[in-house]
């Protein structure tokens, strides 16, 4: 029986890689520019890590966690998300000693055991950006723009910014009282599992997707007539800046994002384009979480986004963009001799992406391989060339042809080249 991959966990194919690549590329350079240095931490942590910060009764630890004891009895978990494990990074080796404000940022697989569907696997990759050590809103703006401006910059442009405010940990408190009470009147129509988040993490119902729970949730009290002035300042603040950026932005005072760490503001950009698995990226303050987990009391922020939701959002047809500068077309084993070391010297010494068949299949067979891979030239080395130490060099758009010595063939490309940089 053939062995295949785990549910939800995909192979990225070259055709896929290609892709990847360069978005990831636009990524480092787009973090770059903004100060953010790459953090890279383990993908395996110790389960309290994640216990502790994300909650014990979230979703994610509760029922999507991969956790597991390892031989020396320690639970071990692959990790579900980055922040945690940047966090601990973070207050391992005392960064805040090296500046006022970490900014850091990530990209790597997460891992969560969820019912795998379209845009959502049980291995993801996330990238995303911690800035830990700014209290003000101006930092909550730059990390809510930045977040918006990379799907923008992308000519993602079917986007929607949703925030909120959901105040310290306290008016949390306050709310999840109130929310109860609210809710306490329509105990009997909620399903199980919001009948089970009313005692765990109230919070979580506000998430739910079911048709009858938003009507009840739509009359509910809202966080944000909960927010103290100080709290409300930060929200007032927070939009002024990101008005003043010209960032496009809705409130939605039911987005309090599943998480226990987050504190005051919260945000999550969606996209029409991706069906019911629609978030592209989600994030908040996190105030209290560095304290949570034996740090100083630092304020903090960031987001994490999904690259395969990116991806689907992008839609990049597979086959645009191959591009070929040469096919060698070879009859023969002399011919082939030649085209191996005709390979060798235009990638080598002129850095020419450059392809030969390797099927010995006949000519016609090797020029559709050529037209598939979309090549800019070919060159023909058949029993008659060889014979007579030349090449024929074909331009694939026009079909001109021109022969050349097959002990300088190459040197035509770097004239090529240099006449294209022009
Ligand atoms: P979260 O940590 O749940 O706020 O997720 C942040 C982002 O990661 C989401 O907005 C998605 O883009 C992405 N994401 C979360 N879970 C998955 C998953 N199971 N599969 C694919 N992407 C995911």
């Amino acid at each position: 029986m053939k062995i295949q991959s785990i549910k939800g966990m995909n192979d990225l194919l070259p055709s896929d890689t290609k892709n990847w690549r360069q978005i990831e590329n636009l990524l480092h350079n787009f973090f770059t520019i903004h100060g953010y240095g790459e953090i890279r931490t383990p993908i395996v942590e110790k389960s309290d890590l994640f216990n502790r910060v994300i909650g014990e009764s979230t979703d994610i630890v509760n029922k999507e966690m991969y956790s597991w004891q390892d031989q020396n009895e320690e639970q071990i978990a692959l990790r579900p998300e980055l922040t945690a494990p940047a966090v601990r990074a973070y207050i391992e080796h005392n960064l805040d000693k090296l500046n006022k404000v970490s900014k850091l940022y990530y990209i790597g697989p997460a891992f969560r055991r969820e019912r795998p569907q379209k845009g959502r696997q049980r291995q993801f990759y996330q990238y995303g950006v911690e800035s830990i050590g700014s209290e003000h809103p101006e930092q909550d703006a730059e990390i809510i723009s930045m977040a918006y401006n990379i799907f923008l910059m992308l000519g993602i442009d079917d986007l929607d910014l949703v925030i909120n405010s959901v105040g310290s940990s306290n008016t949390k408190k306050k709310y999840e009282e109130i929310l109860k009470q609210y809710l306490s009147n329509y105990i009997d129509q909620l399903s199980d599992t919001s009948k089970d988040r009313y005692n765990k993490n109230p919070l979580r119902i506000l998430d739910s997707k079911s048709a009858q729970e938003q009507e009840i949730i739509k009359n509910a009290p809202s966080i944000l007539e909960c927010l103290n002035s100080e709290e409300l300042e930060h929200f007032n603040d927070t939009q002024k800046f990101l008005d003043n950026l010209n960032i496009p932005y809705t409130i939605d005072n039911r987005l309090v994002r599943g998480l226990d760490y987050y504190t005051l503001t919260t945000f999550e950009i969606r996209s029409g384009k991706l069906g019911s698995q629609n978030a592209l990226c989600g994030g908040g303050r996190y105030n209290n979480l560095i304290e949570q987990l034996g740090g100083k009391s630092i304020p903090s922020i960031g987001f994490a986004a999904g690259m395969e939701r990116l991806m689907l959002a992008l839609d990049f047809n597979k086959e645009q963009g191959i591009h070929l500068d040469v096919f060698i077309i070879s009859i023969g084993k002399k011919a082939i001799t030649n085209s191996l070391k005709i390979c060798d010297k235009l990638r080598n010494q002129l850095g020419i992406y450059v392809r030969m068949d390797f099927s010995r299949s006949s000519f016609k067979s090797q020029m559709r391989q050529a037209n598939k891979l979309n090549a800019e030239y070919v060159i023909i080395l058949g029993e008659e060339e060889i014979k007579r130490k030349v090449g024929i060099i074909k331009t694939m758009s026009t079909g001109e042809q021109f022969e050349a010595p097959l002990d300088t063939i190459h040197k035509h490309f770097d004239i090529e080249k240099s006449k294209n940089d022009k």
